[in-house]
């Protein structure tokens, strides 16, 4: 069976009100032959992202083949998503419930986990209530997601931070982007009081010096605006793929996020490769850095374009010997505490930016 891309092996179980529409009769429903119109029910072998036909009678219809040729089609009346479906239980509903989450995730994971990430951003948008938010750096794969919500015109609070240090080429994509899709894309931009303290206390580009200092430029100019921009989510869809970095192999396609939110990583098995041929087919706006050696996409002073065979975040803060490479958006645990010790002054107290960047 298919449904727009996804193709699924099926079981007819269940053939109901045959008709055949030459004689203007009703058939045999025993058997559905050639012209003849029915209600079937399907058994599929594993789960398909589809729309009930009148809630979206474009999308709502599907194509059967049998033994590689096309034996018909039709539209999809019901869908029962069997015992073991996507649970009903919300994010919304399980509040504070920290252990009612990550099994709520573990059941999503298992499954998303089989379907395109085009049909995992679809069953995650509709199963999961509350506030959603895709944040984008422009980087490939958060074109490629952005192009995949956009299709699916899936009601997303589409995100950036705006750090103010990055790549001019990353700036005119984001123009680029928003003319193609016809959306305005929401910029969250550090606090003023943060970068002034930052600046003041270890220099314009005092993230070169220690890894502390660099921790804290992260947490003031990334970390906190994130926080902002998530305030309110329930969950959190981002570009993360699992064969980024060996510090991203345990990547699944939903975990919870020490925030307590489900983030989403609907691209998280796909390889760079992919996502290419991806964008490339749809004609994706990809930023022309790509093409210079620049893997991932961060602040200009921060990224270099790395040589053939070096890891993909190899150009991230590369005069770091730390291999794990990440800015604290992912991981708060590790940079949290050691951007507040680093934005805290000599004398204990927390500086104006040091406070926010705690947060
Ligand atoms: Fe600051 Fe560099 Fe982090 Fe950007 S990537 S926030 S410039 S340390």
């Amino acid at each position: 069976m298919r449904i727009g891309m996804a193709e699924r092996r099926g079981r007819i179980e269940t053939i109901e009100n045959v008709i055949d529409p030459g004689e203007l009769a009703k058939a045999a429903p025993s058997e559905l032959a050639r012209n003849h119109i029915g209600e079937i029910e399907i058994e599929l072998s594993q789960p398909v992202g589809a729309d009930l036909h009148v809630q979206n009678p474009r999308t709502g219809r599907l194509v059967l083949d049998v033994a590689g040729r096309i034996a018909g089609g039709g539209l999809i009346l019901s869908i029962d998503a069997g015992t073991d479906r996507v649970p009903e239980t919300r994010a919304q509903d399980i509040g504070a419930d920290r252990d009612g989450l990550i099994a709520f995730a573990a059941r999503l994971n298992e499954h998303l986990a089989p379907l395109h990430p085009r049909e995992r951003l679809e069953h995650f948008c509709r199963e999961v209530a509350g506030k959603i938010v895709f944040t984008t750096s422009f980087g490939l794969e958060d074109q490629a997601i952005l192009h995949m919500l956009r299709e699916r015109s899936l009601d997303i609070d589409v995100v950036t931070i705006d750090t103010g240090r990055l790549f001019p080429e990353t700036y005119a994509l984001w123009t680029e982007t928003e003319r193609k899709y016809g959306h305005r894309i929401r910029a969250v931009y550090p606090r003023q009081g943060s970068v002034e303290a930052f600046v003041q206390r270890h220099g314009i580009d005092g993230f070169y010096d220690t890894v502390d200092a660099r921790l804290a430029c992260c947490h003031a100019r990334k970390v906190e605006p994130l926080a902002r921009a998530l305030a309110g989510a329930s969950g959190w869809i981002v570009g993360l793929r699992a064969d980024q970095s060996d510090h991203r192999q345990e990547t699944k396609v939903v975990a919870v996020d020490e925030r307590g939110l489900l983030k989403f990583s609907p691209l998280f098995d796909w390889s760079r490769q992919a996502v290419q041929n991806y964008a490339e087919y749809n004609g994706i706006p990809v930023n022309p850095l790509h093409e210079r050696g620049f893997v991932s996409m961060g602040c200009a002073p921060c990224t270099r374009a790395i040589a053939p065979g070096e890891p993909e975040r190899a150009g991230r803060w590369w005069w770091e010997q730390d291999t794990k490479r990440e800015c604290g958006l992912h991981s708060r645990s590790d940079a949290g505490e050691v951007a507040q010790r680093a934005a805290v002054g000599p004398t204990g107290t927390t500086t104006k930016g040091g406070s926010s960047a705690g947060a």
